[in-house]
């Protein structure tokens, strides 16, 4: 979707993946296939693109930091080693003064038994790196659960969060421009289930417009304090006290591609064009009501009969094996 909207700007794309079938490469001028850490591989690409960037947050920094290339990766190496670590990311929230849930860094059985004694259960606990939708995670009802959910998550360094008591949650799809302008999408609701985003939904509803003021104060003082340029995702959970951050992707998301057809520009295209130095495109709503749902596993195979609904936007990610848990596409459904 990045190369897509690189394109229409008339940029070629060099994608760099180490996995033999890259979707991006479908629709890109150029590929390299090599692993993260090949520091050869890394600079022979870096030299000959003239900005780079990533949409997977767990790119390892070392490597790129040892290219110094400055400006030239965009939004930038400090949002990525803040987001990829669960810890650096709360205490980070929590040193710009943004509520998080309450959190401790556990490394053993035993520091998870006096991080539970301190936060209390219901409580989750979550690996400090590499977890996404949902993975990487156990919640732990009871303080006996403990054991079993150390155990589950691989016995890793690991963050312990108390249960957030939200009435929603949300995000706030935020893009920062090269010379520093700060823009907002309006916030969907967000649906999850599994840990997996199933859908978001505009307009968001009482619980969270009411929130979205405060939500993005933390979002614009993030985005500056990291120096970040293109788009960056927040998200947040409603609570009766305010919006808590949950976490924080230095990338554009899967809640914001509801912009591709829902907005005057999409996250895409404005992500492209921070990058690359032009002017931002308007983050306004087209529509009336919006509705983005994620096509999982072999529910991608109902897409094309999804498409006897008018108002239905299949996006079909062509990845080959449609996994169980595995995001394949999406349907943006978008009413006048
Ligand atoms: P995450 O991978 O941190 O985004 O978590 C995935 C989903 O699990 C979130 O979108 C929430 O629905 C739920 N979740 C994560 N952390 C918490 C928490 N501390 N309290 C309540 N629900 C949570």
């Amino acid at each position: 979707m990045l190369a897509v909207a690189a394109a229409q700007l008339g940029y070629r794309c060099h994608v760099y993946a180490p996995e033999g079938r890259a979707v991006a490469a479908d629709v890109a001028a150029q590929r390299t296939t090599a692993s993260f850490e090949d520091q050869d591989a890394l600079s022979r690409f870096t030299d000959v693109c003239d900005i780079v960037t990533y949409e997977f947050e767990n790119v390892p920094t070392a490597p790129l930091a040892a290219l110094n290339l400055g400006d030239k990766v965009r939004p930038g190496i400090k949002a990525l080693d803040i987001a990829q670590s669960r810890i650096a990311e709360k205490t980070f929230f929590r040193d710009l003064g943004a509520r998080t849930a309450p959190f401790a860094f556990v490394d053993s059985a035993e520091s998870l038994q006096a991080a539970i004694a301190d936060i209390g259960a219901p409580a989750i606990l979550k690996t400090d790196r590499f977890g996404y939708d949902g993975k990487g995670q156990a919640r732990i009802m009871a303080p006996g659960e403990a054991g079993h959910a150390w155990k589950s998550i691989g016995e890793r360094p690991a963050v312990l969060e108390g249960f957030v008591d939200f009435q929603a949650e949300f995000s706030v799809v935020t893009v920062r421009s090269a010379d520093g302008e700060v823009r907002f999408w309006d916030s969907t609701r967000n649906e999850h289930e599994d840990g997996i985003l199933r859908r978001s939904l505009w307009p968001a509803g009482d619980a969270v417009t009411t929130q979205i003021d405060a939500a993005r104060d933390i979002a614009r003082k993030a985005i500056e304090a990291m120096d970040a340029v293109g788009v960056l995702t927040f998200e947040f959970f409603a609570t009766k006290d305010g919006p808590v951050v949950n976490e924080c992707a230095p990338r554009v998301h899967n809640s914001g591609h509801w912009t591709i057809e829902g907005a005057v520009t999409s996250q895409f295209e404005n992500h492209i064009r921070a990058i690359t130095g032009l002017p931002l495109g308007d983050c306004g709503v087209v529509g009336t009501r919006i509705e983005m749902a994620n096509l999982i596993g072999d529910e991608i195979e109902d897409g094309n009969a999804i498409l006897s609904d008018p108002a239905a936007h299949l996006h079909h990610y062509g990845k080959v094996e449609a996994r169980p848990g595995r995001k394949m596409g999406h349907v943006t459904k978008l009413y006048f």
